[in-house]
């Protein structure tokens, strides 16, 4: 199979071209569907020119509401065509379909069957295990973590040891968690599931991705606003409470209370302590490098394309797919 005949491809600015039609992540001129992997910000690129010039824009119901709360606009009316996972949408050149991906809320992967039956897939952002691979002939995959020593530790262990991390800081008073819009959501739940006790408090926007989260189907337990009569009153008397912020917010509610970020890009140990009252937890969205190889194993392409676009080991992956597996694998753009 040559890279010419296979109908997937990665165009210059970040889109995952699937068939003749779609374009996947970022906006591409004459592609009329464009769809929506999942709701963070390298996965929306050029989402305003797709709502203007495309015919369709293709996203689960969860990511249109998610990013209906981090947009701002209404998405429930025009073009945006909200497609369940194992929906099916007829195209002039083939079958398209959202399968599920375990990364954050509303993730999916992207499968088009074309008029001569070829099966093409993009992954979009994933976990694995969680993430059912699918059988497929060509495989467009992200690989953040494509190169052989990002390896982290079974989950519940990092999980354990997070939650851990943050009851013994709550013993001494307020703590503050940063990471991004969706996993900030998934440690809600974390929390929430394994007993922690203590006022979880949220900024606006957090605070409403986690009331989307939960119309489908996430607990996550009691929350207040941060601007709330009794979130002020807490962190006035300085009582033990959990604060979540996204990773890049300014306004951090509490200079002087611990921070724990939650990073991928962690991999000597599950918790580490970086200054006085700083600690990382590598706690990802993403599949580690076994991960990775082992979707690749059970898809079984005939030929794979890593994202070379957004940030990853996209060569080094398709270096070591070639190797240890013995796929074809080019990384694009
Ligand atoms: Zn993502």
């Amino acid at each position: 199979m040559t890279l010419g005949a296979v109908g997937a491809s990665i165009s210059s600015s970040g889109a995952i071209l699937l068939g003749r039609r779609v374009a996947c992540d970022a906006h591409k001129d004459c592609r009329p569907v464009r769809v929506v992997t999942h709701a963070h910000y390298d996965h929306i690129l050029g989402l305003e020119r797709s709502l203007r010039y495309c015919r369709k824009v293709v996203m689960t119901p969860a990511t249109r509401d998610i990013l209906q709360v981090l947009r701002g606009v209404d998405l429930r009316i025009g073009k945006v065509s909200a497609l369940n996972y194992g929906e099916r949408l007829e195209l002039p050149d083939g079958v398209l379909e959202l399968r599920y991906a375990d990364h954050i809320i509303g993730s999916a992967q992207v499968l088009l069957e074309t008029e001569n039956g070829t099966r093409i897939a993009y992954t979009g952002d994933f976990k694995f295990p969680g993430t059912p691979a699918l059988d497929v002939d060509v495989l467009v995959m992200e690989a953040t973590y494509g190169a052989p020593n990002h390896v982290r530790p079974p989950r519940h262990i990092i999980e354990r040891m997070f939650t851990e991390l943050v009851e013994q800081q709550l013993s001494n008073g307020p703590v503050c968690i940063l990471g991004y819009h969706g996993k900030l959501q998934e440690v809600m739940q974390i929390l929430f599931d394994s007993e922690v006790w203590a006022p979880v408090i949220l900024p606006k926007k957090v605070l409403e991705v986690s009331k989307v989260c939960e119309r489908y189907g996430m607990r996550l337990g009691d929350y207040i606003a941060w601007n709330s009569e009794e979130a002020r009153e807490l962190i006035a008397r300085r009582q033990p409470y959990i604060a979540l912020h996204h990773i890049n917010s300014r306004s951090r509610i509490d200079v002087d209370a611990p921070r724990i970020y939650l990073t991928g890009w962690e991999f000597r140990a599950p918790v580490r302590k970086i200054s006085d009252r700083e600690y990382v937890v590598a706690l990802s969205d993403h599949a580690d490098f076994p991960g990775l190889l082992a979707y690749v194993e059970e898809a079984k392409p005939k030929l794979v394309i890593t994202d070379n676009y957004r940030e990853g080991y996209a060569k080094t992956f398709a270096r070591e797919l070639e190797r240890r597996l013995g796929i074809p694998a080019k990384p694009l753009p």
